[in-house]
């Protein structure tokens, strides 16, 4: 199977538009999400629909709760907040209905998705480091887990001897002998300083991720933020990637 694998679209329709065309040449089987399909930029609806449209298997995000009433936006910033407040007003009650139908966790024999972190999911706390790793390597019960919500793509691998290593080469190889956490970044809000639009392509007949970036009209992006009367740094983002 080829898995097309993404995270964190938050409403940026040319980014998610940019990732599903590069999709598309990759013959992908099934597509997942990572939760944080909306928050932030202007596109919630279409951006719900394109995805749903894939039947993918989905996981919530923070985002994707809070705008479903499921999450207290008292927890996020500022901006954040008032893109959340703004989005809720978007939804219908359907598209509300869909986001809040989304699990915390998915997990089968070959992987697990986790917006956040596998220890209280419902908390959507960030895995940086190698010790937040180590803690969600030890409540693994597949070889691989893949995860979202830093928007900073990489992966922490574990081998044999429980030693953590972080790894940003692609294609990466895996070997059954080891444990992989794959941050698979973001697809409408890359923060690690590249603006393309971050996503994954996981070969589990060949064992082999890749992570891969691609262009996307960031201007038509910021133009609809901007239109929206969204707050402007979100759209000033965008460009520097961050
Ligand atoms: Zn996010």
């Amino acid at each position: 199977m080829r898995y097309g694998i993404f995270s964190d679209v938050h409403s940026n329709l040319p980014a998610l538009e940019a990732v599903l065309t590069a999709y598309q040449e990759e013959r992908i089987d099934r597509h997942a999400c990572i939760g944080d399909i909306v928050g932030y930029a202007a596109n919630p609806r279409e951006c719900i629909n394109k995805i749903r449209d894939l039947k993918p298997i989905l996981v919530a995000g923070n985002h994707d709760w809070a705008c479903a009433d499921l999450l207290n936006t008292r927890y996020f910033n500022p901006i954040a907040k008032e893109a959340i407040e703004w989005t809720e007003m978007q939804l219908s009650h359907d598209e509300k209905s869909f986001l809040k139908s989304m699990d915390l966790v998915f997990s089968d024999s070959n992987f697990i998705l986790v917006h956040g972190t596998l220890d209280s999911p419902e908390d959507f706390d960030y895995l940086f480091d190698q010790l937040d790793a180590q803690i969600n390597f030890e409540l693994m019960a597949a070889d691989i887990c893949f995860v979202g919500h830093t928007h900073i793509p990489g992966v922490f691998v574990q081998d044999i001897n429980n030693r953590i290593s972080y790894v940003q080469d692609y294609p990466l190889s895996l070997s059954p002998r080891k444990k992989y956490i794959v941050n698979v970044g973001s697809v409408g809000q890359p923060r690690d300083r590249n603006p393309m639009a971050s996503y994954c392509v996981f070969d589990s007949d060949r064992s082999v991720i890749d992570i891969k970036r691609v262009n996307y009209d960031i201007k038509q992006a910021q133009d609809s933020i901007f239109a929206a009367g969204l707050p402007s740094f979100l759209a000033e983002r965008l460009a520097a990637g961050k």
